[in-house]
């Protein structure tokens, strides 16, 4: 069992800090809470500049993170500048002038150091021209560039120059760089109680958490900043894990329906299925059949590709429940979504004998009444609305759950213990995973149905858009059905779905002349949605024409080709969820993601596009995205409440990670409340809050 010491915090002193010394005494946490105006040289002017920054108290002063850190760079003569070499130079201000280059706002100072003259520029930041007076002297650091010597950090006057290291924090704008240095460093404290243990400090090689904030803010080296770093992310995980080991605890002490060992209705639930389930439904099928034999309520992720069977396994979930006499509930995150369920799971309910009922806000009253007695119950968040007493819910399937609030989620077992699953076609890497969903038991569907070929992806541009609508026409011609989706417009529903009947209508003049095109978008009456997927369904329309209400849940295995429309536009996750529409069947399908010109493209949006092209692989795509997009803000912690990870960097630092859940199951199991003490010590940032 792992000692845990808490220390005592004593007086604070921060106050009297000496710039470069580090001051005496031990701030007490609720000292981090303090207001910054504490600190010397802080009067209401900057604790203004420092509020625009988001910096409110010593704690966030504390954690502002550096971007980089100053390196270490040879001094030169102006005359003796090259290129391609990042230096330092010292000068005199001779003239300085702003300007306009395109979209930049372009500060160019003439520097003279007696060798020679250069033009020095600094983009976007015009406030300095009345600091850079002429007769001004000035260190710079850059490099030569296009427009002259392009600054990245300076000194003015005979102020002492910038050490090597220090750190540069995100654009202060007009406080400068070095006053907000010297306002952290008095922030430094002495010393903070650090309840994490010496031996796992040793082990991890973790510095003490008040050397990791200097090691932060004031390293003598690259190494000393990245082990403040790694310090202070295992903190923030620490806390995270916490929070997630409590809440799987709360979950152990609730008491759900032992539901025994699977029976009679599901075995033949196994028969009316047209198809033998795959191994990894074999598996999850058996990993929900180990939890619900428990009286801890079941608390299981089931992950998979769209389309690779997970609505096949969570009927199964819920016939469990049936059998049982008692019943099941499926929670869609839209409509259209709840509909495309209830129309999958009426079939099979139906030959089994088993009363399906659909509970969404636009169910009339009478069924909104009966609904609750259904033996399975397939709605949106109207399920859990006032007034739906369900009979006896004994196990709750959750499906796109990170599209649902903490609240909505809790709302559905509020005042129950159902065993519930959360069912999702967003992939998560393991390390999200571990993060995010760490209260969860995982159960993954890798692999979809064997006789799935895998979708060829191509993405051309804008000017060959001809050519992909040729292609789209042959699978037509040979009995196919499409899809097209319409460019993603951010405004509203009612915009996306203008904008689309436009669309529909251009191309059923245009490149879909004489076909049979329907039009889905989020406008459209729940009555009338239903229509339009029987009739694509039953093979009446050949073209869907949609915004992205076809995301989730549509499942027409004949639709072997789509389009999407300004791909660059979409996330990496939602175009691949889009495609997860076609190749449904047995039939080879294709998507063709249309794009802007390239050079009107960003660099993310070429790697996402590049991804999907190399790659069906959700789970790779996955991790790509959270390349791309970094690791701040994490999937699903919006509607959790957590703050986004500030330090920690999810990939690099999954060995922490792991440790931090080992040593979070620990306390939590071990010492309950020593973890509360642990969490108090290390609450400057409220992640607890939750
Ligand atoms: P998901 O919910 O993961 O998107 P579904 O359960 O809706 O996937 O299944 C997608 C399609 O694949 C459905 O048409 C379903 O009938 C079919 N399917 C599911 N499991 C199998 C299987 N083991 N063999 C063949 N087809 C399957
Ligand atoms: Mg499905």
């Amino acid at each position: 069992m792992t000692k845990v010491e808490v220390l005592l915090p004593v007086g604070f002193a921060g106050a009297e800090a000496d710039e470069w010394s580090r001051p005496r005494g031990f701030p007490r946490p609720e000292a981090l809470a303090r207001e910054v105006d504490v600190l010397p040289g802080v009067g209401p002017a900057v604790k203004k500049k420092l509020q625009r920054l988001g910096l409110r108290t010593i704690g966030d002063l504390l954690t502002h993170r550096p971007f980089r850190y100053e390196e270490p760079v040879p001094e030169r003569r102006i005359a003796d500048l090259e290129g391609d070499e990042d230096v330092a130079i010292s000068g005199e201000v001779l003239s300085v002038s702003n300007r306009r280059r395109g979209p930049l706002q372009m500060l160019t100072a003439r520097i003279s150091d007696g060798t020679a003259t250069i033009s020095a520029t600094w983009f976007n930041q015009p406030w300095l021209q009345q600091q850079l007076l002429a007769g001004t002297e000035v260190r710079l650091r850059g490099r030569q560039g296009k427009y002259g010597f392009d600054v990245r950090s300076f000194d003015i006057g005979d102020a002492e120059a910038t050490a090597d290291f220090a750190p540069v924090y995100p654009a202060s704008e007009d406080l400068a760089a070095k006053k907000l240095r010297e306002i952290v460093g008095a922030a430094l404290p002495a010393s903070l109680p650090d309840p994490l243990p010496a031996d796992l400090k040793q082990r991890e090689a973790l510095p003490g958490r008040d050397d990791a904030l200097w090691a932060l803010h004031r390293p003598r080296s690259l190494a000393e900043a990245e082990a403040g770093r790694r310090r202070l992310a295992f903190d923030e995980l620490l806390l995270l894990q916490l929070w997630l080991a409590r809440r799987r605890r709360e979950r152990e002490s609730e008491v759900a329906p032992a539901l025994g060992p699977p029976g009679e209705l599901v075995a033949r639930y196994r028969d009316v299925l047209p198809f033998q389930l795959t191994e990894h439904q074999e598996r999850a099928i058996a990993e929900i059949d180990g939890d619900l034999e428990r009286t801890v309520p079941m608390q299981r992720l089931l992950q998979g590709e769209v389309g690779s069977g997970k609505t096949v396994v969570a009927l199964y979930g819920l016939l469990r429940a049936v059998e049982a006499r008692r019943q099941g509930a499926l929670m869609a995150p839209t409509e259209t979504l709840a509909e495309q369920h209830f129309l999958t799971l009426e079939e099979p309910c139906r030959l089994l004998g088993v009363t399906c009922a659909l509970l969404t806000s636009s169910t009339a009253k009478r069924e909104r009444d009966l609904a609750p007695h259904a033996d399975v119950v397939v709605g949106t968040h109207a399920l859990i609305q006032e007034g739906v007493e369900f009979r006896d819910l004994a196990v709750a399937v959750v499906d796109e759950q990170h599209r649902f609030g903490v609240e909505q989620r809790k709302a559905l077992t509020e005042g129950r213990s159902p065993h519930v699953l959360h069912m999702t076609a967003t992939p998560i890497p393991r390390t999200l995973a571990l993060t995010v969903y760490g209260d969860l038991a995982v159960s993954e569907i890798v692999r979809p149905p064997a006789d799935r070929k895998p979708i060829t992806t191509a993405w051309v541009t804008e000017d060959r858009s001809g050519a992909a609508y040729t292609r789209l026409r042959k699978h037509l011609d040979a009995g196919r059905q499409a899809y097209v989706v319409c460019p993603l417009i951010e405004e509203s529903e009612t915009t996306q779905a203008r904008a689309a009947e436009a669309e529909a209508e251009r191309l059923q003049k245009g490149e879909l002349r004489g076909y049979r095109v329907g039009l889905l978008h989020g406008r459209l009456r729940p009555a009338e949605r239903r229509e339009l997927m029987a009739r694509f369904k039953a093979g009446e329309l050949d073209v869907l024409v949609a915004t992205t209400v076809i995301e989730v849940g549509v499942d027409v295995p004949n639709a072997t080709i789509m389009i999407v429309q300004e791909a660059d536009r979409f996330g990496l996750a939602q175009l691949h969820q889009l495609r997860g529409r076609v190749g449904r069947g047995s039939e080879q399908s294709y998507c063709l993601l249309i794009s802007r010109a390239r050079e009107d493209l960003t660099d993310p949006a070429i790697e996402r596009l590049e991804a999907l092209v190399r790659t069906n692989d959700g789970f790779e795509l996955a991790e790509v995205d959270l390349d791309i997009r970094g690791s701040g803000h994490l999937l699903g912690t919006r509607q959790s409440g957590l703050t986004d990870l500030h330090f920690a960097h999810l990939r690099k630092d999954r060995p922490l990670l792991e440790r931090a859940r080992a040593l979070a199951d620990e306390l939590v199991d071990a010492e309950g409340p020593l973890s509360d003490e642990v969490e108090q010590a290390f609450s400057e940032r409220d992640l607890s809050a939750a």
